[in-house]
């Protein structure tokens, strides 16, 4: 049996791109928050599924809350390839907030692009020093890639939105504050709208809305014990008549695809670097077990004919990043390219998917120690592969944008 005795440094990662010194130093910034934080509490944090607040708020007070954001509400004002960074450092070492880090800042961008003043100084500014903590609803038990099948409902009533359905495998459903909730508006809005006034608009009935946690008709439903992604409180959210005041509409009614495409564009990005650290990861434990068992003489110099696989699981990893940061870049032109977003999305989940899956083998039952990480990445990199939209979903959107 191998020896997993595992080394925290990956020095010789990200050579191949050049950064700012901005974006070096949150790099840094990021591999040291990660590599402070005890194996003990990353492998708890998976094994008895629990989610560490705490550590949220203080990667919030580091800045890391809101990276991504103008200082005006409250942000760091920094760019998106900064945020990658954080991910990807963050996956690396599974620290155990990362996903939920990465929601709360997808659920930050619509409310910056959509919301109106008011929503802006009351979300935004607690958000960003993590006093709240956000999560997005969009999935629902029949409608998760085809969004047009959302049952959950808005109805106008005086002063509020009656909304009533239920939501599934919400990240952070079980801590957050507050919420980004697609609903189908039905019946009349609570005034007319210039989307809807617009001569030949097209009608679309899903629409955003912010809910707070302690609105009255709002409770949290089934707590999920999943294989991968565990440690971030996925649950249900269960809307019976919940009294959403009108003045939480996000946008205009029938807004809410566009405000959730503007959340998911960049929140594929951020999937997309945070698989690159899985795959890192992976590929670290890999290689210093290795160079362990040379050491103590267990295999060859020649990694006993493994090196030709190590060679392409290391060109998996590099192409992961490439792609992403290329993506995150075009985040910072903004205009995002969700083609391009869809593209790194897919390839580094898949990537680490194998990278993962390689490295166990060929590590054999040593490579499923926890200490390792290797299984853990293993369980979250299937997990990549299905959240924000399954890897098929951008392959049909790769697709569709190259044949139209
Ligand atoms: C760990 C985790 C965290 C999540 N967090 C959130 C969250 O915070 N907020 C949220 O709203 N959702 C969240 N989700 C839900 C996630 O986004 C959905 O699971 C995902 O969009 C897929 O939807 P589905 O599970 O209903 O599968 P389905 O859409 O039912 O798909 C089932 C299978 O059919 C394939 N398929 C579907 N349609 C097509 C098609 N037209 N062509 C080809 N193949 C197709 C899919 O690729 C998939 O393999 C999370 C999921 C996981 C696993």
């Amino acid at each position: 049996m191998l020896n997993t005795k595992r080394s925290t440094s990956s020095e010789e990662s990200h050579l191949s791109l050049k950064y700012t010194s901005e974006q070096l130093a949150w790099l840094k910034r990021a591999r040291a928050f990660a590599d402070k934080i005890p194996i003990e509490d990353v492998i708890r944090a998976d094994s008895e599924n629990i989610f560490f607040r705490e550590l949220f708020q203080k990667a919030c007070q580091e800045g890391m809350g809101a990276l991504p954001f103008p200082t005006t509400y409250g942000g760091t004002g920094g760019d998106y390839v900064s945020f990658c960074l954080v991910n990807e450092e963050f996956a690396r070492r599974c620290v155990p907030i990362m996903s939920s880090l990465g929601v709360h800042v997808l659920c930050q961008e619509p409310v910056y692009r959509f919301g109106t003043e008011e929503q802006k100084r009351r979300y935004l500014i607690p958000s960003s020093s993590g006093e709240y903590l956000a999560a997005f609803g969009l999935t629902e038990p029949n409608a998760g890639s085809d969004t047009a099948a959302l049952e959950t409902t808005a109805r106008h009533d005086g002063d509020y939105y009656r909304l009533n359905g239920t939501k599934t495998f919400i990240t952070s459903g079980g801590a957050a504050d507050y919420y980004i909730v697609m609903a189908k508006t039905v019946g009349e809005p609570h005034k007319p709208f210039a989307s809807q006034t617009a001569p030949g608009a097209k009608q679309d009935t899903i629409t955003a809305f912010i809910v707070e946690r302690d609105f009255p008709g709002f409770n949290i439903g089934q707590k999920f014990d999943m294989l991968g992604m565990r440690g971030y409180t996925t649950c249900e959210l269960v809307f019976n008549d919940c009294l959403v005041p009108v003045d939480n509409m996000l946008g205009e009614p029938g807004w809410g695809r566009k405000v959730a495409l503007s959340s998911l564009a960049k929140g594929r990005v951020t999937i997309a670097a945070q698989a690159t650290g899985w795959a890192q990861g992976a590929l670290d434990a890999l290689i210093s077990t290795l160079k362990t068992a040379y050491r103590k003489g267990e295999i060859n110099k020649d990694l006993d004919g493994m090196s030709e696989l190590v060679g392409d699981l290391a060109i998996a990893v590099e192409s992961a990043r490439v792609l992403t940061y290329q993506a995150a870049g075009s985040v910072d032109t903004g205009e995002p390219d969700v083609t391009l977003a869809a593209m790194a999305k897919m390839t580094a989940t898949d990537n680490a998917m194998r990278v993962a899956t390689q490295a166990i083998s060929i590590l054999e039952s040593a490579g499923l120690e926890p200490e390792l990480l290797l299984e853990r990445i293993f369980r979250d990199a299937k997990a990549g592969q299905i959240y924000e939209g399954t890897n098929q979903i951008q392959r049909m959107l790769i697709a569709r944008a190259l044949l139209k």
